[in-house]
């Protein structure tokens, strides 16, 4: 058994997140916690909402509400999305708390005590109606090399120059609309990565085992040279700018960019179940404190690789303390909406309170898991959805457990039969079985997801073929004993298949190993039983419909009221 730390990307804080967010980072890491879990391993899957920033302020302000209120209901209404989809947090934290802000503090007076930041004085927009500093994205105006008129101060969206937002001419507050901005001086905290390029080389240099993704993107960022970098912001909402404990002279309206705070929160929020629950935090992210024996996992979409592989990392080893860092690191690409992007303006693509009131989480889970955005982008569409729940749940998996479990209850007596042995027949499905097991094993093991997915579909299918051929319904009239060894074959493998679907499926699998009177939801080992692990005469009773088919009435519905091929 060994320790396991897992963690992924921590969603932001203004609004509920559509199933893109979920397919690229939350869900595969809850899919690996629960194989890693049922494989008897100590799991600590931490999340946390990502609250501060100018986002969260702004969002609040359209909401006519203070920004603690704001982060206090939206917190809570992902921590609910989150435990309606079977996402099995061990703790979901909040960046805005206590011990992120000791943390945080913690971090840059290391760092500078360690010679790697300094105060530079930075020009940037001052909003006079707004009385605050607008960040680069909220300073629009007219770009100066092709005259679009809504260009941003950090890029142009129709020619996609970078740009400078003192570069824009005649700039506007994106806040208000308000032009009566002026350049003022501000003094900022910069990390100086420039420092730290040989020692975060060094070390991604020794992480050879990362995917080729990863490596791709810390690499590219590491030729292209570090910058150093602004890590203090003029905003309120925040973790306040500390020297020692005591306000920083000169930046007491000024908190950390929430990029700097933001990944330090995995360990903060760890303290926030340690907290909560009475355990020790320490010994999973200290090497002088226990955690020399923990695999740190973290999963995350492509656009946040950078930050996890050289901005985290920079922090961490600028502190030249034992902090455990991250071993193997998945990232995923993007999931689109048909052939463009979600868009909660648009009204384009599904967001995770919706999903539930369209289908159970299960249905989400198998198709983001199976066909997610794993080595390339990958599109939802109403119409794959359509043929992945009717083929491989209703057809394939559910079909399967519903005909075994009825037969046994009209003509067994409602109960797994004795009599028979089994045959070349049971020896065959059971090697066969015992090779895909293996191969979705290595699969999961691997993190790839979508190839696990696959073996899980493959040892389904072994077991509809078996029971073709075995046809208990046939023997039942010539040779009762034979007709049994067919049945007491399928409970077993409704009971195996409850054990290999409760990663991906939790809340079916749950249901499914009930109708056969099984709680086991163990992942399957090498030479551990297979086909006869359900007691005999074990009573068994169907769960009802486990998977529905979509109909085409309700594609064509969901179409119009989400988005769909013709948008
Ligand atoms: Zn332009």
């Amino acid at each position: 058994m060994s320790r396991i730390l897992i963690t992924s990307a921590l969603p932001y804080i203004n609004g509920i997140k559509h199933l893109g967010n979920l397919a690229g980072s939350m869900l595969p890491a809850d899919v690996w916690a629960r194989f890693k879990r049922a494989q008897g391993h100590e799991v600590l899957y931490i999340c946390a909402t990502d609250e501060h920033g100018t986002p969260a302020e702004l969002a609040a302000a359209a909401a006519g509400q203070d920004v603690r209120t704001y982060c206090d209901e939206q917190h809570e209404i992902q921590k609910k999305a989150g435990e309606a989809f079977g996402l099995s947090f061990d703790w979901f934290g909040r960046s805005s708390r206590a011990p992120n802000h000791r943390l945080t503090q913690h971090f840059a007076d290391v760092l500078e005590d360690n010679g790697l930041i300094e105060e530079r004085v930075d020009r940037m927009i001052y909003s006079i109606d707004d009385a605050r500093f607008l960040p680069d994205r909220y300073v629009e105006g007219t770009c100066p090399h092709c005259a679009y008129e809504k260009a941003r101060g950090d890029q142009c969206d129709n020619c996609g120059r970078l740009l400078d937002p003192t570069d824009l001419k005649d700039p506007y507050s994106a806040v208000s609309g308000s032009r009566n901005l002026e350049v003022r001086e501000t003094r900022h905290l910069y990390l100086l990565q420039t420092r730290l390029e040989s020692r975060l080389r060094e070390w991604i240099d020794s992480r050879t085992d990362w995917q080729p993704l990863a490596r791709s993107i810390a690499y590219k960022h590491l030729d292209e040279g570090l910058i150093d970098r602004g890590i203090t912001r003029d905003l309120s909402w925040g973790v306040p700018v500390t020297r020692k404990g005591a306000p920083r002279p000169g930046f007491e309206n000024k908190v950390f960019y929430v990029w700097f705070d933001a990944p330090i929160e995995y360990i903060a929020a760890t303290e926030e179940w340690a907290e909560a629950t009475g355990r020790t935090w320490r010994d999973w992210w200290r090497l002088d404190e226990g955690a020399e024996d923990v695999r740190y996992v973290q999963f995350m979409g492509k656009d946040n690789v950078a930050f996890h592989t050289v901005s985290f990392p920079a922090t961490i080893l600028g502190s030249g303390e034992p902090w455990k860092m991250v071993d193997t690191l998945k990232a995923f690409n993007w999931l689109n909406w048909y052939g463009g992007k979600f868009s909660t303006s648009q009204g384009r693509g599904v967001f995770m309170d919706q999903a539930l009131e369209l289908l159970p989480a299960d249905y989400w889970r198998w198709r983001l898991t199976a066909y997610g955005p794993e080595h390339a982008d990958s599109a939802f569409t109403w119409e794959d959805f359509q043929t992945s729940t009717n083929k491989d749940l209703a057809d394939v998996l559910g079909n399967f457990v519903n005909r075994i479990v009825k037969f046994a209850e009209s003509k067994f007596d409602g109960v797994s039969p004795e009599g028979g042995e089994p045959g070349p027949l049971e020896a065959k499905l059971e090697a066969d079985l015992r090779a895909v097991i293996a191969e979705a094993t290595a699969q999961f093991e691997a993190m790839e997801f979508r190839k696990a997915c696959q073996a899980l579909r493959a040892a389904w299918v072994l077991g509809n073929e078996y029971l073709q051929v075995a046809a208990p319904w046939t023997a039942f009239k010539t040779d009762v004993d034979r007709a049994a060894v067919g049945v007491r074959t399928g409970l077993n493998l409704v009971a195996l298949f409850a054990r290999l679907a409760a990663p991906v499926m939790p809340f079916s699998a749950e249901k499914i190993a009930a109708s056969v009177g099984s709680t086991d939801l163990s992942w399957p080992t090498a030479d551990g039983p297979l086909l006869d692990v359900l007691p005999a005469r074990q009573p068994v009773a169907a769960a009802g419909v486990l998977f529905a088919k979509i109909e085409d009435a309700q594609v064509a519905e969901w179409a119009a009221r989400f988005g769909g091929a013709e948008t």
